[in-house]
């Protein structure tokens, strides 16, 4: 391609709207157009790019046996009602766009295909016989973000490579899991992305194992938290540890103090001269189920620790049936306005106990009478610890689960953090790191297959749900994290297997007919040899074409300038700025053979 045909926009400033480096550096260098919020049209360049990534994945998903399909975007509501994802999806926090065609039926826009999917197995798969599949699509994918941002990074269209397996059992299904692990960890190692597997929540998707692909990027809106000795790393969502030990509690006895404005745990240790690890504090969050009850839960855990909502949610879904629902589908620390809706008193907020009374609550139909009371195991080893003692500057201090306090139900609801000492080793510490998830695969088992009625007939001749999978991978975020891990002040250094060219041979003075000869000779001849090549043919400085080459981040740069007089060409390596003279006759067969280094 000569770029003086192109439409080749490069910006001297950076984008107000940009806020980390490879948003900026791909809307400079011309790449992407934002065209709403979320909504990016992708400039040739960046196509290139995508198609790359694209056929990296292709060739990896059919080397494991997954083949390719293409299911609609738009989708009936009804499938999603069998699922019984129609309303998580698409009302209050939703993230489906939906719409009402002119029969009036309701339709979504896909942000996910197991609706899809499994409705196209049910129909078509009868046997085990046929069993296991692996099918795979590569297409955009559209989420109402409450927080589009970072260009690529979140958009409200983007493109997704997702895939879902079919299976007759757990065992075959682990072990196309696992080869989908191996098969991700090829495509991005093949990307020349730096990444890590971590385990994962599986989230609203559901299912039982999960794993997350996480490229590290200080920009990355995830964090992981892992051991120095490469065995276990998870997203903090997930992530499972040892506390630090706590210090052993001064009270001996049980009695209540006053503590005066005390309603922090900060403040109530530095009264009381304790410290937070020998404090059990209590947080009350407000449960919504989609059966429209209200449930409120007291959620007791030591002073110096976190909750992990995520991790709160997922045992709260587990007590829906106690509902009549079948999931959360909000979970808020309830402020004033809230607590006034189902409140009969005003709540000694800041000085609860876990044993605080269900009096506090105005049971109705809509709102359960009794907390929801959990501990975590933590907090379930202190002994004689401080807490509240529902009533407002009031603490209580000396407490033991079993006398003072009944232990409510134990669930793992802590935050897991950096310093916390490792399961499988109690001398490794937790380090934490920021990540970009660019791949995520689940085993699904049998969630959706049972909802939906999705059966096969086994060996036996019985019907059973199939045991599904499902895997998948950000293109398009894809491709901004290998830029945000590869960039210099120059711009962008893409690797060179999904750069958009390989090389772009420049010629400094497009009136020097030497000049030009020897660049379209080597133009054509590198294109001929499988050098994807660039020709800068712009009327343009030489200035200002080799700031534009390093901006858009070619990997190899071709100058045919002074040196022509003795037969070289100066050959540039972008990602070491390392230049050096070739011989015109070498330059092919040179650059040829760093593309093939490079891409292996
Ligand atoms: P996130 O936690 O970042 O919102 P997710 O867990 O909801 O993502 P999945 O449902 O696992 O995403 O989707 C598969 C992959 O699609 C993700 O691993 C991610 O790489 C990509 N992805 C998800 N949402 C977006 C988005 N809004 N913009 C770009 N890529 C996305
Ligand atoms: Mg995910």
């Amino acid at each position: 391609m000569r770029l003086s045909k192109m439409l080749f926009v490069t910006l001297r400033e950076d984008p107000a709207d940009a806020e980390i480096p490879s948003h900026k550096l791909l809307l400079r260098a011309g790449y992407i157009r934002r065209i709403g919020s979320g909504l990016y049209t992708y400039m040739p360049f960046m196509l290139r790019v995508l198609q790359k990534i694209s056929t990296i994945v292709r060739e990896e998903m059919n080397a494991a046996g997954a083949q390719e399909l293409l299911m609609p975007q738009l989708q009936p509501s009804e499938l999603w009602q069998e699922s019984g994802r129609w309303d998580t999806y698409t009302k209050a926090e939703g993230i489906m766009f939906s719409l009402t065609d002119r029969q009036g039926r309701e339709v979504g826009l896909g942000p996910t295909h197991e609706e899809v999917i499994t409705a196209v197995a049910r129909d078509m798969v009868r046997s085990y016989r046929q069993l296991p599949v692996n099918l795979y699509q590569i297409q955009s994918k559209f989420r109402d973000e409450i927080r589009p941002r970072f260009g690529l990074m979140r958009g409200r269209e983007f493109i997704m490579k997702d895939s879902y397996s079919f299976h007759t059992n757990e065992d075959c299904l682990k072990e196309t899991y696992a080869r989908m692990h191996d098969a991700y960890c090829n495509i991005f190692r093949r990307s020349g992305l730096e990444f890590r597997a971590v385990d994962a929540d599986s989230g609203a998707i559901g299912g039982s194992g999960s794993q997350e692909f996480m490229v590290l990027a200080e920009a990355g809106e995830d964090e992981v938290l892992y051991t120095e000795d490469g065995k276990y790393a998870a997203n903090v969502e997930k992530a499972i540890a040892l506390p630090t030990e706590p210090e052993v509690s001064q009270y001996t006895t049980y009695e209540k103090r006053e503590t005066i404005g005390t309603n922090a745990i900060v403040k109530v240790c530095k009264v009381l001269k304790c410290s937070p690890t020998t404090v059990l504090k209590n947080v009350l969050y407000q449960v919504t189920f989609d059966s429209g009850m209200t449930a409120i839960a007291i959620v007791s855990l030591r002073g110096d620790q976190d909750v992990n909502e995520v991790k709160l949610q997922n045992e709260l879904t587990k007590l829906a049936p106690h509902y009549k629902a079948t999931t959360v589908i909000g979970l808020v620390v309830p402020d004033e306005e809230a607590q006034a809706k189902w409140t009969a008193k005003t709540l000694p907020l800041g000085y609860l106990s876990p044993a605080v009374s269900d009096d506090y609550i105005q049971g109705s139909t809509t709102v359960s009478p009794k907390f929801i009371r959990l501990v975590d195991p933590t907090a379930v080893e202190l002994k004689n610890f401080v807490t509240g003692a529902d009533e407002v500057n009031h603490h209580v201090v000396g407490a033991n689960w079993g006398s003072e306090f009944t232990l409510p139900a134990v669930v793992d609801i802590r935050k897991a953090v950096a310093g916390d000492r490792a399961h499988h080793d109690n001398s490794q510490t937790l380090q934490t790191a920021r990540g970009i998830e660019v791949g995520h695969i689940f085993q699904l088992g049998t969630k959706y297959s049972q909802a939906m009625n999705a059966t096969f007939t086994n060996e036996q001749g019985e019907e059973k749900p199939f045991v599904m999978g499902c895997y998948g991978i950000g293109v398009s975020r894809l491709a901004q994290s290998a830029v945000e891990q590869s960039y210099d002040k120059d711009g962008i250094i893409w690797p060179v297997a999904i750069a958009p060219y390989h090389a772009v041979v420049v010629v400094p003075n497009v009136t020097d007919e030497t000049q030009m000869a020897a660049a379209e000779k080597l133009y054509q001849d590198l294109n001929a040899a499988g050098v994807e090549t660039l020709l800068d043919d712009r009327d343009e400085r030489a200035g200002v074409k080799f700031k534009d080459s390093e901006l858009v981040g070619i990997p190899f740069r071709i100058v045919t300038g002074k040196a022509l007089k003795d037969g070289k060409v100066e050959v540039v390596i972008r990602s070491t700025k390392q230049a050096q003279e070739v011989a015109i006759e070498d330059v092919v067969k040179t650059v040829q053979q760093w593309v093939k280094e490079a891409i292996g």
